[in-house]
């Protein structure tokens, strides 16, 4: 893990975000990177806020030492240990009246108001509250913050399009937000910190960038729009496996469960011990490529949970020598962007679902 890539991404998107403020997306710890690590180094890079998603995770934070900084938790989910957030000076977010049930218990309890954001739904249609109950809404949180129980901090939303430059619904979205937004300033009577950007918008949309952005992706330097190239960031992630057992087969040998590659000539194969318990897809069964042994190699057969197996033909791979899963791309290895690809999916889920098994390494 490049922890360098990282400050070096934060560095770049705060240049980008020109004179908002970074709130850096450290949500399943880190989309898989490791969240303190890649927290610290985000702080390092410029970032000044830190986003989640759970109170857990915020918590997290706080015990490993990461405080003197505001922890945004994204999502409101009854239930959670909200005293202990409040507390711990945990950002909340607020985008239903329930959550103000929650913090009226909670904030006697940790002995303090609950600094919260205020969470206008503008057409993502998930979290928040649409236009229609948006005056209500702030009617509650205001009546609340009288009564003691929270402080209004900021005001937010989030896109659903912005990785699809031109979107209608971006335009929309903007509207919706200046308007709900200045709605809740006017009756607050001051101005909020008002936030909307993820990694596309920081990158793309000057006019959504407002006080702070709240980049994610592009933090690890995985592009949130792959078509539009890399935008100068560089990968963090690099997942490397040692190889377990290399042996000579005949021609004619089925590989892993169900034999869905079979050798077609006396062959090399390599044993890699990385398998879907540590997030290699099983969809990617003889079709994810990796490096090994200096070329890329298809996986052959069937992910298993420990393991897959690759073809090296006639070159020579050593037991322990390493392969390269994904990664920059420097020495020619896919990156996390090939995979999704490949996969039909996002880069996003790529990193993210690379198993706590794999040791993390920082350098
Ligand atoms: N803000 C919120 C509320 C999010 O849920 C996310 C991630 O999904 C982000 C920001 C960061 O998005 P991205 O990783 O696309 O930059």
């Amino acid at each position: 893990m490049d922890l360098g890539a990282v400050r070096g991404n934060v560095a770049l998107l705060r240049e980008r975000a020109a004179g908002a403020e970074v709130m850096a997306m450290v949500k399943a710890e880190a989309y898989g990177h490791g969240l303190v690590p890649v927290a610290r180094a985000a702080l390092a890079g410029g970032a000044t806020w830190l986003g989640v998603a759970r109170v857990a995770e915020a918590l997290a934070l706080r015990s490993a030492g990461v405080t003197g900084v505001p922890v945004l938790v994204g999502l409101s989910v009854p239930g959670e240990p909200y005293a202990e957030a409040v507390a711990a000076d945990v950002d909340l977010v607020v985008g239903a009246a329930w959550m103000l049930d929650e913090l009226a218990a909670a904030a006697p309890r940790a002995g303090r108001p609950a600094r919260v954001h205020l969470k206008a739904d503008t057409g993502m249609t998930r979290g928040g509250t649409g236009p229609d109950g948006w005056p209500a809404l702030v009617d509650a949180v205001l009546a609340a913050e009288a009564a003691g129980t929270v402080e209004v901090v900021g005001v937010m939303s989030h896109f659903a399009c912005a990785d699809e430059p031109g979107h209608p619904s971006i335009a929309r979205q903007l509207t919706a937000f200046t308007d709900m937004a200045g709605h809740a300033e006017k009756a607050a009577g001051r101005r909020l910190v008002r936030h909307l950007a993820n990694s596309a918008a920081t990158l793309t949309l000057p006019e959504a960038r407002f006080d702070v952005v709240r980049p994610g992706i592009a933090i690890y330097g995985l592009s949130p729009i792959p078509e539009r190239g890399g935008f100068g960031l560089r990968p963090a992630m690099t997942l490397t496996a040692d190889a377990a057992l290399v042996k000579r087969v005949p021609a004619g040998s089925g590989v892993s469960y169900g034999h869905t590659f079979v050798t077609e000539r006396e062959t090399t194969l390599a044993v890699v011990p990385a398998g879907y318990g540590d997030g290699v897809p099983r969809h990617g069964s003889n079709l994810l490529e990796v490096l090994a042994a200096g070329r890329r190699r298809r996986i052959a057969g069937r992910v298993c949970m420990d393991q897959f197996v690759i073809d090296l033909g006639d070159d020579v791979l050593e037991a322990g020598d390493e392969v390269v899963l994904f990664g920059p791309g420097d020495r020619g290895e896919p990156t996390a962007q090939d995979w999704a690809d490949a996969l039909g999916t996002i880069s996003y889920e790529i990193v993210t679902r690379v198993g706590f098994r794999v040791p993390r390494v920082y350098v």
